[in-house]
């Protein structure tokens, strides 16, 4: 499986970090061995000082699919859940600086929670979810869907042009404002409306 990223989906989060707002989806791919595996805690790398948790909408890709039109694409999904994009922060500004690619602050060993999916069914508009992510049971993001900049079906739509979707692929639909780094001893706990779907030490 491949995790797909989308960067930049939520204008408030493009203006915390000062980025400007894109013309089309930012797009990066996590490896699987990204995944923090059952009930494992977070680990902070040591090459990184600033690791930001970004809190995620999660799809979850059940059919296969290229160029898949817009409105075809809620036959892809019937699962949604919630994740973690956490990003070594530090290490992505050099690398942006540069203008290299951000693999290593984004991809990196544990740098990816999928927490429990729910049924699609479950939600009256995929483009209204209300999520949030509490850090020591403290709510320190909180979004809804319907303040993406690309919804989940247009961003099938885009994706799909550009890489093959597959069976069990997830694509991470970006995060709201709040990102923050985080220390050892936290706990992060993510809720989409009121049901708990994952919960990390970071150590
Ligand atoms: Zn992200």
């Amino acid at each position: 499986m491949k995790i797909i990223c989308v960067g930049r989906n939520y204008v408030e989060h493009i203006e915390e970090l000062d980025n400007a707002v894109p013309k089309a989806p930012v797009l990066f791919m996590k490896p699987d061995t990204a995944i923090v595996l059952k009930n494992q805690p977070f680990f902070i790398p040591e090459f990184s000082n600033e690791i930001h948790h970004e809190v995620e909408i999660l799809v979850k890709i059940n059919r296969i699919g290229k160029h898949i039109d817009r409105k075809f694409a809620h036959k892809y999904y019937d699962e949604i859940g919630l994740g973690i994009d956490f990003t070594a922060r530090d290490l992505q500004s050099q690398l942006k600086e540069k203008g290299l690619p951000w693999e290593k602050a984004k991809g990196f060993d544990g740098s990816a929670v999928i927490g429990k999916f729910l049924p699609k069914s479950n939600f009256d508009d995929i483009n209204n979810i209300n999520f949030r992510l509490e850090k020591n049971d403290k709510v320190q993001q909180s979004g809804n869907t319907s303040l993406m900049l690309w919804k989940i079906d247009t961003l099938i739509e885009y994706i799909s042009k550009y890489f093959t979707l597959k069976i069990g692929d997830v694509i991470f639909t970006g995060t709201p404002s709040g990102v923050a780094k985080v220390t050892s001893n936290d706990t992060l706990t993510g809720f989409v409306e009121n049901t708990k779907l994952f919960s990390i030490k970071i150590k």
